[in-house]
């Protein structure tokens, strides 16, 4: 049996040494030659309706598909345990893929768990993409579920407040309406929906895959029914991944598990800080008991991972320690190598509806892998500067 660890090093590296290379290759190629017009239809069709090209067959063209970005999918759905990944230019065309793969089918509701990532909430609030969504608690879902609702949607841990949903649970009270985690916070170093019985797993890849924030795409793990739908729908929208962002994501698995357990260890340190900082009122880190009430750590999740957010008394207080802090970087985005902290309520989670909005005296971590004491320090001297 291959390890977790040995599949993020090898998987989606088949056949290398056969070929006599070591590095996986890039292959730019936008078109792919052709052997006759026949033998070409034939391979448009395939991809064009959700297939993959055979062996010996032309790609035909890079928006149906690419050997790189394959390469990608198949590290990513190794360490996720699905048949199948299809990866996409960013996390929010991966999600659109799977809504207008979900209308395809018929169906046009949704029922989503807030919080979410404020993309996400945006386009299922506004219906920008024609689909109607019921927001709902985790313990609401059985609940809204339609005759129509063809998705549940949910973040655990959630961006940006880090609440977490017992999944074989919400898998059960969707009553065998398909479940998609956004997985991008817990990478599948520390949480795999599909063995809870989630249909689909969405990461924005531009986070910790990659893991060093020099390159966007979104991927989403999953059965052979959806891979292929979700492959008919990004050959006509055009969101494939490209072969550049697909090689550094590719080459970001190889150390996902190292960066991941390192970058925890430090967030622990991190969020222990903070709880015991007089001028900080609350931590919102699923490593503290408090956090995680369900008692999900440990059991649904391997660990907590190395996001947290905290609340200092007043908006104006949260809006200052950004622009204070040294080390760290005042930026949005997350998963990466170095730390970044933001104001969810002003930047990523902008478009959310006021009464779903996180408040404003709440800032967002995410921890790299720098040492804790440097961190510590630059964060206490941020915070003590708001007095
Ligand atoms: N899901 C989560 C949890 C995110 O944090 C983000 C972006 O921040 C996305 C999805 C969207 O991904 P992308 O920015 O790659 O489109």
């Amino acid at each position: 049996m291959t390890t977790f660890d040995t599949l993020a090093v090898h998987a989606g590296r088949d056949g290398l040494t056969e070929q006599g290379i070591h590095a996986v290759p890039i292959d730019l190629s936008t078109t792919s030659p052709l052997t006759s017009v026949h033998e070409g239809g034939l391979a448009y069709e395939q991809m064009a309706t959700g297939g993959v090209p055979l062996q010996g067959q032309s790609s035909v063209y890079q928006r149906l598909w690419n050997p790189t970005v394959a390469r990608f999918e198949d590290g990513v759905a190794a360490l996720e345990g699905a048949e199948h990944a299809v990866a996409f230019a960013t996390g929010m065309a991966a999600l659109s893929a799977v809504l207008l793969a979900m209308k395809s089918s018929g169906k046009g509701h949704v029922v989503a768990v807030r919080p979410l990532y404020g993309g996400t909430d945006h386009v299922l609030e506004s219906g920008l993409l024609g689909t109607e969504t019921t927001f709902a608690t985790a313990e609401g879902v059985h609940a809204a579920i339609r005759p129509d609702t063809g998705l549940v949607v949910v973040e655990t841990p959630a961006n940006p407040s880090l609440e977490l949903v017992d999944l074989a649970r919400l898998v059960c009270d969707a009553g065998g309406v398909p479940v998609m985690v956004d997985n991008t916070f817990a990478t599948p170093v520390l949480q795999r929906p599909l063995r809870h019985g989630a249909a689909l797993v969405l990461h924005s890849a531009t986070k910790f895959l990659g893991g060093h924030g020099d390159a966007m795409g979104g991927v989403v793990a999953t059965n052979s029914e959806w891979a292929s739908r979700l492959r008919r729908v990004r050959a006509v929208t055009g969101g494939i991944l490209t072969p550049w962002p697909a090689y550094l994501l590719h080459r970001g698995l190889a150390t996902l598990p190292i960066r991941v357990r390192a970058q925890q260890d430090t967030a622990h340190k991190v969020a222990s800080a903070l709880a015991s900082h007089e001028l900080v009122t609350k931590v919102y880190y699923p490593g503290l008991p408090e956090c995680d009430q369900l008692g999900l750590v440990g059991t649904q999740m391997s660990g907590p991972g190395s996001l947290m957010a905290f609340d200092l008394a007043s908006a104006d207080h949260a809006e200052r320690v950004p622009a204070a802090v040294r080390l760290m970087t005042h930026a949005v985005s997350l998963g990466g190598i170095d730390t970044l902290i933001q104001h969810p309520a002003g930047l990523t989670h902008r478009p959310v509806a006021d009464h779903a909005k996180p408040h404003a005296w709440m800032l967002r971590l995410s921890i790299g892998l720098e040492d804790a004491a440097d961190l510590v320090a630059d964060l206490t001297q941020a915070i003590e500067s708001t007095r």
